[in-house]
């Protein structure tokens, strides 16, 4: 099976001397083409450092990343620019819709920004768009939408074209049970289409469906589980 992420012994401090933060302490994580990774732990121990990490949006202070067995430290800034249109679709918290573009126009546009054609754009954006039911939506602007289908769109988004690494930072936080089941049930059918994933959630239960849950506290990994759907202890981690 192929490594889609990988990150050794990764550290990160912000700012210097006895102000330093050190937001990651050598953690180490690695995520197969089809698993789903959870990321768990309080505010401020580093969930959000993590993935923007992985995501090669910032570069950690030591450790290497790879994704999709390419080493991030070795790359120019295009080729990570690159990396982040093609193989990385990332979900907010709070949507990041553009307001005056369709569904079906966001969901292409990380295609059209890669230099697809506006054609192809489109149709690889439907399919994402009815891959998620979102089909009868595509021509509706995000205010037409409910919470829950512009989050759809956005995860429409994150996984249009050959994505093959998914990051979510709290994907669910803003919508209700239902929804947020919804949501986490469409991160697992694109794993099930082979894109490895890593999203952070408070939820529990919703950790409760990935192959694994790293738990984090004050940036260290404290704990690295296969999650017990049986389970309700998963909140807290175990000691
Ligand atoms: P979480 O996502 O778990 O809430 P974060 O990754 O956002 O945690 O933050 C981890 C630690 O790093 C916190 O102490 C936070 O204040 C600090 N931190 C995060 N980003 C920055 C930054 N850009 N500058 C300074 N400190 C930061």
């Amino acid at each position: 099976m192929s490594r889609v992420l990988e990150l050794r012994d990764i550290s990160k401090s912000y700012g210097e001397g006895a102000n330093a933060v050190r937001a990651l302490d050598e953690v180490n994580l690695s995520v197969d083409e089809g698993h789903l990774v959870a990321v768990m732990g309080p505010s401020g121990s580093g969930k959000s450092t993590l993935l923007t990490i992985a995501g090669s949006l910032e570069a950690p202070t030591s450790g290497e990343v790879q994704i999709a067995g390419a080493s991030l430290s070795s790359m120019s800034s295009n080729d990570k620019a690159r990396l982040r249109r093609r193989t990385i679709g990332y979900v907010f918290q709070d949507f990041n819709l553009l307001p005056g573009l369709t569904a079906a126009e966001n969901v292409s546009l990380p295609l059209e920004l890669d230099g697809v054609s506006a054609r192809k754009a489109h149709l690889a954006g439907l399919a994402a768009l009815e891959q998620l039911g979102l089909a009868d939506r595509a021509e509706h602007y995000p205010d037409q939408l409910s919470g829950g289908e512009r989050q759809r769109v956005a995860i429409a988004r994150s996984v249009v074209g050959e994505r093959r690494l998914l990051l979510a930072d709290e994907p669910s936080g803003a919508l209700d049970s239902t929804n947020s089941e919804a949501v986490m049930r469409m991160i697992l059918e694109a794993c099930k289409r082979g894109v490895a994933a890593v999203v952070v959630t408070h939820d529990a239960h919703l950790a409760s469906w990935a192959d694994r849950v790293l738990f984090l506290r004050d940036g260290r990994s404290v704990d690295h589980v296969a999650p017990d759907p049986s389970d309700s202890s998963l909140a807290t981690p175990r000691a």
